[in-house]
Formats: structure tokens, C-alpha cells, sequence
């Protein structure tokens, strides 16, 4: 193998990517079925694929050399029932995955972009900027390590709670970055968890979460899945919303209800719309009588997740008789609302404050949460964790 070959990401290919990986490699057309199989299960060290010939192992870890992330830190909250994972890539950056467990549930809150471009102000990921794409396998992969910990039945020598279950059975794009701007590994990524032959998740296990962009939600509609969307709406009015979800000014909000409805109507899902409730921005009477509106017309589901405080926002948590008055306002008007928990809050692992406490990079330093969690190794993902 010369070294002009590039490194393969192995969960970056698609089921046709990998046959055409072995055609290349003079090999019979099972044996990418026998490598899938593999990748399924987390395992992605050719060392391990006991059921490839010694010689096509080797060429392949030529190739697969230096895709993997390093696991930097791992933060256990909510008494070991939120994990979360911060991973680095062989560029320098950074992104943090999130496995949250409930008793019959393993939901894993993957992120899509190193950093977002959208900068809603309340937001963390916001704040920082863009930093760049993921590729497919990069998010794939988030999934993968998760359902991996699971399976072995610890991440990190951290054993799971009894009752967790042992397999991811909820994704959520909810990490950081914006889904819908990054629409090929979005699509790759619910293609792969959805493939019957694959991570055979249901479409209805998979929500995706966006700011309202568009071209993107018809995109989603046209894969003629189950998925769950989730728009991030936080604001009723388009003037407020100009100012919470920049990107309200080239899709304002008529036109976000209008492909929501649509999307409801080809994909006869459910649609769901998120609200950062942030005190006295967005918890007044005229926003709650707003909001019902909106959601009663599109029979959608409201999610109210109170805004996690985050270094260099200026607004603050909404208070909880707030929280109740507009909660309680929305469901009178008859429509159906959530209050949601605050999951990960103290490690720093709820919405927006991914990524917060710390930058990486030049001059490496850890987040200031992580001194403070319960357990921290260094380690690279080592693919023994995770068989
Ligand atoms: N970019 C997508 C998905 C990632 S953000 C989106 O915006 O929908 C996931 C969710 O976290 C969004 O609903 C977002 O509005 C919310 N969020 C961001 N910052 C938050 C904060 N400080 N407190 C609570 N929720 C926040
Ligand atoms: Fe990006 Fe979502 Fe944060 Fe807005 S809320 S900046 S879209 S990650």
C-alpha cells in the first residue's frame, strides 16, 4: 500500500462504499458484508475481524489508521444516568456526545458540526462559531460508541446503572451544530441507524432537531421515513424571533409553520416544537397565546426546556412560577405542551452548554467541569471498551 493512499473513516462509507472498497482490494463481494457486520457492532480495528484473512486485515488497517477520535474526557451526571462524552478529532477538534438512560430507554444526543454557524444568541455552540463539518462516519460513529458502551456494559470502566438498557434505543440531533446545515451527513447518518441490516433503529426512535431551515426539513420529508423533527421555534412573533434564531430573518416564521404542516401531512408524523424558555425574553402571556396557536394549527407537540444559564449570555433562567404560568397558559389554550428536564445540568451536559466551559486546541485545556466530575480518564477509545 503506497502512502499517497488517504486514511478511511470505515463508518464515513456507505453499504455501496464498502463494496466498492473491496472491489478495490481485489476481494470477493461478502467479505463487505462481513466488515459491516463488524462496524454494526462497534468494532471498527481490523485486528479484531477474526473472519477476514490475516493479509486483507492488515491492508485495511493500513487504511483505517488514524480516523478514530480520541475520547478526552468522559463526565458522569444525574447519578451515573447521564454520560457525556467529549471527543476529539486528529485535526484538534472537538465535539461532545451525550448518552442520557432512563429506565427502558438509551438515548444518545449526537452533534453534527464542530461548532454552528447560527449563532442563536442564547446558545453555547452559537457563541463559538463555526468551526467545520462533520463527515458522516464522524457522526455515525457517535451513535456507535454509545450502543458499544452499552452492549459491553460500561464506558470507560464506568459500569452502567442496573436497568440501563443495553443497547442505544433514542438518537436525537441535539449536540451541537445545526443537522439541517449539514444535510449529506444527516441524511448518511439516519440512513445507516435506520438500515434493517444495520443499526436497524425505528425512524420513530430518531428525532432530528433544526432551527427552521427550510430546503432542509423538505430534504428530510422526501426520505419517506418516520422521523420525529423537531423545530427550534422560541419565539412566537417574527421581531423576537429575528433576534433569538438569526435565521428567522430568510426563513420567517409563516414559512417555517407552512413546511412544518407539510411535513406533518407526507410523513403523517407528529411535529415537535422546541422552546428555550428565557426569562422575560420570551415567557410573556402574548408569547404563550402565540405559541398555542401555532401549535394547535400544526397539532404539535411543545417542548419547554427552561434556558440553561451559559458563560457569556446575558439573559437568565426564566423563574418557575414563570415557567408554570406559561406552561399552564399554553395547555389551557388546548394545546400539548412539556416541561422537560434539565438533564445534565451539572455536568455541564444540557442543551447549549456544550463545549462552554473550555476551548481546545492550541495550549489543550480541559473544562473547568471537569475537575469537578466524578470520574476523568485520558484515553484513547480503545476498541477492547467496546467488544
Ligand atoms: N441546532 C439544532 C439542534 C441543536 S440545539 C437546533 O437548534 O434545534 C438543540 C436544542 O438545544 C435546541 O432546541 C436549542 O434551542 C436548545 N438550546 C440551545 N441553547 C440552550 C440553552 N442555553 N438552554 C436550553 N436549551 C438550549
Ligand atoms: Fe446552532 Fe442550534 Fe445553537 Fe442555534 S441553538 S446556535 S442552531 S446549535
Amino acid at each position: 500500500m503506497s502512502q499517497a493512499v488517504p486514511a478511511i473513516d470505515p463508518y464515513a462509507l456507505t453499504r455501496d462504499g464498502l463494496a466498492a472498497l473491496m472491489a478495490d482490494l481485489g476481494e470477493p463481494a461478502y467479505r463487505a458484508e462481513q466488515l459491516h457486520a463488524w462496524l454494526v457492532r462497534g468494532i471498527d480495528d481490523p485486528a479484531q475481524m477474526t473472519n477476514l484473512p490475516v493479509a486483507l486485515r492488515e491492508r485495511l488497517a493500513a487504511r483505517f489508521a488514524h480516523s478514530r477520535p480520541e475520547l478526552v474526557a468522559h463526565t458522569v451526571a444525574d447519578d451515573g444516568h447521564t454520560h457525556k462524552l467529549l471527543l476529539r478529532y486528529p485535526d484538534g477538534e472537538a465535539i461532545e456526545t451525550v448518552l442520557m438512560l432512563y429506565p427502558k430507554r438509551a438515548t444518545v444526543c449526537i452533534s453534527t458540526q464542530a461548532g454552528c454557524a447560527m449563532g442563536c444568541p442564547f446558545c453555547a455552540t452559537g457563541q463559538a462559531g463555526f468551526r467545520r463539518q462533520l463527515t458522516a462516519g464522524e457522526v455515525i460513529r457517535q451513535v456507535v460508541v454509545a450502543d458499544a458502551a452499552l452492549r459491553s456494559g460500561g464506558i470507560n470502566g464506568e459500569e452502567m446503572p442496573a436497568g440501563a438498557p443495553d443497547h442505544v434505543t433514542n438518537v436525537v440531533f441535539m449536540g451541537m451544530g445545526e443537522p439541517l446545515a449539514n444535510l449529506p451527513a444527516t441524511v448518511a447518518t439516519v440512513q445507516w441507524l435506520h438500515d434493517p441490516e444495520g443499526f436497524n433503529l425505528s425512524a420513530r426512535g430518531i428525532t432530528v432537531s433544526t432551527v427552521g431551515l427550510v430546503p432542509g426539513i423538505r430534504r428530510l420529508a422526501d426520505l419517506g421515513l418516520p422521523l420525529t423533527l423537531a423545530v427550534s421555534l422560541h419565539a412566537s412573533t417574527d421581531d423576537l424571533r429575528d433576534e433569538l434564531v438569526p435565521v428567522n430573518r430568510t426563513h420567517p416564521l409563516a414559512e417555517v409553520e407552512a413546511v412544518m404542516r407539510e411535513y406533518r401531512e407526507r410523513t403523517n408524523r407528529r411535529v415537535s416544537i422546541e422552546w428555550c424558555l428565557i426569562g422575560d425574553v420570551n415567557d410573556s402571556d402574548e408569547q404563550a397565546d402565540r405559541l398555542a396557536a401555532i401549535a394547535r394549527r400544526l397539532r404539535a407537540h411543545v417542548n419547554v426546556i427552561p434556558m440553561n444559564p451559559t458563560p457569556g449570555v446575558r439573559w437568565k433562567e426564566p423563574s418557575k412560577r414563570r415557567t408554570k404560568a406559561f406552561v399552564d397558559r399554553v395547555s389551557r389554550a388546548g394545546a400539548e405542551i412539556t416541561l422537560r428536564d434539565t438533564r445534565g445540568r451539572d455536568a455541564d451536559a444540557a442543551c447549549g452548554q456544550l463545549l462552554a466551559s473550555y476551548t481546545l486546541g492550541a495550549g489543550t485545556r480541559l473544562p473547568a467541569s471537569v475537575g469537578a466530575a466524578e470520574r476523568v480518564d485520558l484515553l484513547q477509545l480503545d476498541p477492547g471498551m467496546t467488544s
